[in-house]
């Protein structure tokens, strides 16, 4: 990659030889890109991610892909807990739901696609691997949010865009209903990715993750309510994963 600024974080370490598997992107949640270059630089703040990109798309780097950075916190991908060691996590500028969310502008959009392929290429990471933070935290992350363009990115080289929904008869599911259907629901959840108990009961984990589920894949409603599109959406997603396994 050109144009690349070094700006090295001392907040990292070792992979303890864990394979790099999982693409993170997040927003940095903060009122400028300065600050929150200075606390992912903080020895104190124990926070850093591999890359920062500006809103004018100038990259920054931080961490050495060799190592782990320290940017996904407690959750979980396909099955892995220790995200951080099997992930490389790109921070992007933006204030973020709680500073005036809005949308990521073009330069840094760019930016991140160009980095971003030349990442997926060299560590083999496979197009559903490519998450927000929120797809590994939904109880506790929002980011990078519904603003994210991830058709996009996928349409740039990076990531797994499916469009469309296939037919589902069993209309709406939502928060307290409970039963064989939830049960249903929350396999398919978790057979993508996410991690979520199969207790049969629509509770605040599984609107949690039907949420970050919308923020990625539905971003029209995110509402925590797995309707028939969200549902449909997602089924045609495992068919596609699973496809993409195959192939
Ligand atoms: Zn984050």
């Amino acid at each position: 990659m050109s144009g690349v600024v070094d700006r090295p974080s001392p907040n990292f370490d070792g992979r303890d030889g864990a394979p790099v598997s999982i693409l993170m992107i997040h927003y940095t949640g903060m009122l400028s890109g300065v600050a929150a270059l200075e606390r992912l630089c903080d020895p104190a703040a124990k926070v850093s991610a591999h890359y920062l990109i500006e809103e004018d798309g100038t990259v920054f780097r931080l961490v050495d892909e060799a190592m782990r950075a320290w940017h996904a916190g407690l959750g979980a991908w396909r099955g892995f807990e220790r995200v951080n060691h099997r992930s490389i996590g790109i921070e992007l500028v933006n204030p973020g739901h709680e500073w005036g969310y809005r949308p990521f502008p073009r330069p840094q959009m760019v930016a991140l696609a160009a980095l971003g392929r030349d990442i997926v290429a060299r560590h083999a990471i496979a197009p559903f691997d490519v998450i927000g933070h929120s797809d590994s935290a939904p109880s506790r992350k929002t980011d990078p949010g519904e603003f994210f363009d991830w058709r996009w990115l996928a349409e740039q080289g990076v990531g797994a865009w499916v469009g469309g929904a296939d037919p589902v008869a069993d209309g709406r599911l939502g928060f307290g209903e409970s039963g064989l259907l939830v049960s249903r629901l929350q396999a398919d959840l978790a057979a993508f990715g996410y991690a979520l108990r199969v207790d049969g009961k629509f509770g605040p984990e599984t609107r949690d993750v039907v949420t970050a589920f919308q923020r990625h894949w539905r971003q029209s409603s995110v509402d925590g309510i797995a309707d028939a599109e969200t549902r449909g959406r997602l089924a045609r997603l495992l068919r596609s994963l699973t496809e993409t396994a195959r192939a």
